[in-house]
């Protein structure tokens, strides 16, 4: 039977009161499991109502205080990393290892957070003229939202929320309407760690729950985690009523393999960063780019290997792949497929044909490989998210870089080479936010901060580490005097200081 999962307002679980749902599947049975509530602007606005409240006294807690819930969080979501993956393997699909992984990845951030004092302690300047001493400070904003996207349902709430609640402010979640269990066990553990209530709530909801955020005059700051169009939509609503914005948005990752890197090293990193999660990740790699003499051999490793990953339920511990998140988005990763075919370029590997007894009606489909793909062709251009590698030819390491920067996308990218040269110069010249040299999924540590550049962010500030912390903090700087006895006059014109 279908559970219904409503919003996570003032620290417990309600019912929607919209009269819209959504449909939650199993994307592994196909099998509906959840009706969640799909929240009214009405809804929204009593949850940012309760969050303005709380977070007047959440903003004067020390800093100290406020970084103790989250070494509680942390100790709290490791306690119960196997619910918190379990869920995610039921309504996204990916393995359980792979859940059990993208825990730990938002625990990182939970663990900067967890220094929040001293990230944001301010600075002081003595003497910055006579008798005179400045000093800036970070203050938070307010209450801020969060929109997330299906393919992270614990990591990136936690790259926002666990960032804007340690600055201060009161967090909104907005997760995706597919996968919605895990975040409301999150916000069940925020509350559990001492988070007071109305600083953590989710919100479930589709386009009207969003343009709501958008249209609140409350809420100063949103950030969002998705696809380019909406990202881009977001990005315009929001900064157009003078709200910071941040939105990290989709993907090409190319991998540029030089003649001399290690094949047995490419091939492991390309099946895990291709194939991995289904290519369900933002930095997943989906186009390899074989630089001269390289391809046949790169063509000759790679197809069994994709001919012979493991695909089945995410729960089963022996599956190296799971489905898709839903049968719609596998329908259009296989359309994908068909157009690629249309279009010329030679399909190595086909998995449109995969067929699981017992799944039937899952969302499955086998790994793909293209070869000779071309900068013209749609599977090329266009993000596919799913498990779809494409192998582009090139003659050498200048048309190699030359393509990863004509791409509109610029999250991620990875270079496999012995040569430090190549890597440095490849490293220095592409125009793309996160590089990996013999790295394939180089996601930044939380210290590091994460973002990508062109079609793959709007707005100015990465996310996490001290890029969050800019991002969930206004700047105040203030100058002091303090001065006994002597006057000197009303000063008409600035002069320099002394
Ligand atoms: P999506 O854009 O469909 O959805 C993201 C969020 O926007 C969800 O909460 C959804 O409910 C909401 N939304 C959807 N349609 C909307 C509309 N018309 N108006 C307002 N809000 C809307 O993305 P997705 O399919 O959930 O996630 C996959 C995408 O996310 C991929 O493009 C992937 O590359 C990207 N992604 C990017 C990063 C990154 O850090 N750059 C990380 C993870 C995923």
């Amino acid at each position: 039977m279908a559970v219904e999962i409503g919003h996570y307002i003032d620290g417990k679980r309600v019912p929607g009161t919209s009269g819209r749902t959504g449909e939650v599947t199993n994307p592994a049975t196909g099998e509906v499991t959840g009706k969640v509530a799909l929240a009214s602007t009405a809804e929204i606005g009593k949850a940012v109502e309760i969050a303005r409240k709380a977070q007047l006294a959440w903003a004067a807690t020390p800093p100290l205080r406020r970084q103790r819930v989250m070494f509680n969080l942390k100790s709290l979501m490791e306690k119960r990393l196997d619910d918190l993956a379990r869920l995610m393997t039921l309504e996204h699909g990916k393995t359980i290892d792979d859940a059990k992984g993208e825990v730990g990845r938002g625990l990182e951030v939970v663990e900067f957070a967890c220094g929040i004092a001293h990230h944001m302690r301010g600075d002081f300047t003595e003497q910055v003229a006579t008798d005179m001493d400045s000093w800036s400070i970070r203050q938070p904003l307010g209450v801020v939202a969060g929109i997330t996207p299906f393919n992270f349902p614990i990591m990136i709430p936690c790259w926002m929320g666990a960032m804007a609640v340690a600055c201060g402010n009161a967090f909104l979640l907005k997760p995706s309407e597919k996968d919605p269990s895990a975040p409301m066990l999150l916000a069940e553990l925020f509350a559990e760690a001492g988070l007071p209530p109305g600083i953590f709530q989710v919100v479930n909801g589709d386009k009207e729950a969003v343009d709501a955020l958008l249209a609140h005059p409350d809420v100063p700051a949103i950030s969002f985690v998705g696809s380019t169009a909406i990202g881009e939509y977001v990005y315009h609503q929001g900064t157009q009523r003078n709200k910071r914005v941040q939105a990290l948005c989709g993907a090409k990752n190319h991998m540029v393999v030089m003649p001399d890197a290690d094949l047995d090293q490419v091939t492991d990193a390309l099946i895990g960063a291709g194939y991995g999660a289904a290519g369900e990740r933002c930095m997943a790699i989906s186009v390899a780019v074989a630089v001269g003499d390289v391809g046949d051999r790169l063509i000759e490793k790679l197809a069994p290997r994709v001919a012979a990953l493991k695909v089945g339920p995410g729960i089963d511990p022996q599956s190296e792949m799971g489905p898709l998140v839903t049968r719609q988005h596998r329908d259009k990763v296989m359309g994908y497929v068909n157009q690629g075919v249309k279009e010329g370029a030679k399909l190595v590997v086909d998995g449109r044909g995969l067929k699981l007894q017992g799944y039937e009606n899952g969302n499955f489909m086998g790994g793909c490989l293209f070869d000779n793909v071309t900068k013209d062709m749609t599977i090329y251009k266009d993000e596919i998210f799913g498990p779809v590698l494409s192998v582009v030819r090139s003659k050498n390491f200048d048309e190699a870089i030359g393509l990863v920067n004509d791409h509109a996308y610029g999250n991620g990218t990875a270079i496999f080479t012995r040569d430090g040269d190549a890597a440095r110069t490849f490293a220095n010249g592409v125009k793309i936010g996160m590089v990996g040299i013999n790295v394939p999924i180089p996601v930044p540590v939380a210290y590091h901060s994460f973002g990508g550049w062109k079609a793959s962010i709007f707005g100015d500030h990465g996310i996490y580490g001290m890029e969050g912390v800019r991002f969930y903090t206004k700047l105040k700087t203030i100058t002091a005097r303090w001065p006994t006895g002597i006057r000197s006059g009303a000063e008409f014109h600035f002069k320099a200081r002394n």
